[in-house]
């Protein structure tokens, strides 16, 4: 994938203690590469690299004792600034209700998305009112009372027999009518774009007067949702874009894409099925995740929100100081247990995506529990200086932990190699983190 490419591209570049402006060049020949095979739109590939290559030719790779950290720092940021810089908020009307309109191919998500984003408002104390604007495939709208039902947010609705530019007229008066701050339109979708289609979506989009037209894009279907995301811009003003399915196996373009080709900034990235897993997009959190740094910040905060905040802030501290032992190590892990499924925890630790890639490392509980035995199984004093762990005391801890050797001695080089990750991250955030060291 386009991670692992960029991570051995990198790799290379860290390796050296001074770089050239060849290696410079070989190193950007390879990400150009690395990006169109990822299906990263051309043209965004070829000002993107332009761009890179200009400041890393430049004074500040030379100098660097660390060229390839700069070289890095230097892609992270143009890639975080070609999703739009930072975090784009929902536009909000200045005399409620706020109204969202959400378009999109058939597939691409737009129900689903319209009941994540009626359940992310509504956790922030906010009366949405979900309305079912899709008529024509079967059971759309059932689809969306079900959802509605789930986090108790009204669905309105007048069947399918009433047209949807009606159907939202009314649905704006009943919003008024019972205090409702926000209103979700879920649309139609067609395989491809039509007419017919776009002009409903124009004629709902004057009765509505939306202040948010989102698109909604399936990241996996890459440049394609790109191409799709243009002529929808072209036909309906767009204020944003919510990318789905971003825990698929997505090769990273549309993501990478869609800013600089539609203009319009992605506001909210969808991982999964379930009715939580929708998040505001964090361009910088994308770039690193991308870059193979790990989701960490994404970690954190989410860690802040489900857990202890002082042993979120410490686990932080932990990680950027490379101070992390086994024993916080355990003490994550249950910590991030309570979060949610392992495997997407796992994706956003630093290190962590590149074990899951490791053949006989499969993220299942099954394993954690045999991982968590063996931690068990150590000294207090091995647990915070695992450099102890030789080979008697290993063979120890495979006794005491029902595990085998090989097993022990499998965690001790992943922990090794997870360390090693978050010291790199953590001498790239510097020491006062992305605003204070990276320059
Ligand atoms: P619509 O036709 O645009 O309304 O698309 P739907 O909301 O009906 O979604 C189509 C399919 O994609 C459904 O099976 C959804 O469960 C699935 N889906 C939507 N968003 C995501 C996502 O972020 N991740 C995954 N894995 N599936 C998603
Ligand atoms: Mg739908």
């Amino acid at each position: 994938g386009l991670t692992s490419r960029l991570q051995n591209v990198f790799g290379k570049l860290r390796g050296k203690g001074k770089v050239s402006e060849d290696d410079v060049n070989e190193a950007m020949r390879e990400v150009r590469l690395a990006l169109l095979e990822a299906d990263v739109n051309f043209k965004v590939v070829k000002d993107f690299i332009a761009k890179v290559k200009e400041r890393a030719i430049g004074q500040e790779v030379m100098k660097s004792f660390t060229p390839g950290m700069v070289v890095v720092d230097i892609v992270n940021k143009e890639m975080t600034e070609l999703m739009g810089g930072t975090q784009s908020k929902l536009a909000k009307a200045s005399k409620p209700p706020t109204v969202i309109m959400m378009a999109g191919l058939q597939g691409a998500g737009k129900t689903t998305t319209s009941g994540k984003l009626a359940r992310l408002l509504q956790k922030s104390n906010h009366k949405p009112l979900l309305v079912a604007g899709d008529i024509y495939r079967p059971a759309a709208i059932k689809q969306l009372q079900v959802l509605g039902e789930q986090i108790k947010v009204p669905v309105f609705s007048l069947g399918d027999k009433t047209s949807p530019v009606e159907i939202a007229r009314q649905a704006m008066q009943q919003a008024k009518e019972n205090g409702n701050d926000y209103v979700i339109i879920d649309t139609a979708g067609r395989l491809h774009i039509d007419e017919a289609l776009m002009e409903e979506l124009k004629q709902i989009h004057e009765v509505t007067k939306p202040d948010e037209v989102l698109l909604v894009v399936d990241a996996m279907t890459g440049q394609d949702a790109v191409n799709v995301a243009q002529s929808f811009h072209e036909q309906l003003e767009l204020t944003g874009v919510v990318l789905t399915k971003l825990d698929g196996d997505t090769r990273g373009g549309a993501a990478l894409s869609v800013k600089a080709v539609t203009g319009r900034p992605i506001k909210f990235a969808a991982m999964g099925e379930k009715i939580d897993a929708l998040e505001p997009f964090h361009p910088d959190r994308m770039a690193s995740r991308i870059l193979g740094m790990g989701d960490m910040l994404s970690l954190i905060e989410k860690a802040q929100s489900g857990i202890d905040a002082d042993k979120a802030a410490e686990m932080e501290r932990k990680m950027r100081n490379a101070e992390f032992t086994f024993e916080d190590f355990l003490d994550q892990m249950a910590q991030v247990r309570k979060l949610g499924p392992l495997d997407q925890i796992f994706d956003m630790l630093p290190g962590m995506g590149k074990m899951k890639g490791m053949k006989d490392i499969k993220v299942d509980e099954k394993q954690v529990n045999r991982v968590e035995a063996i931690v068990r199984s150590m000294t207090i004093e091995e647990k915070q200086k695992p450099e102890l762990l030789n080979h008697s005391r290993r063979k120890r801890i495979a006794a005491g932990s029902g595990t085998s050797i090989a097993e022990v001695n499998r965690l001790i080089k992943q922990f090794d190699e997870m360390r090693k990750m978050m010291k790199q991250f953590s001498s790239m955030m510097g020491p006062k983190g992305p605003k204070g060291g990276m320059k």
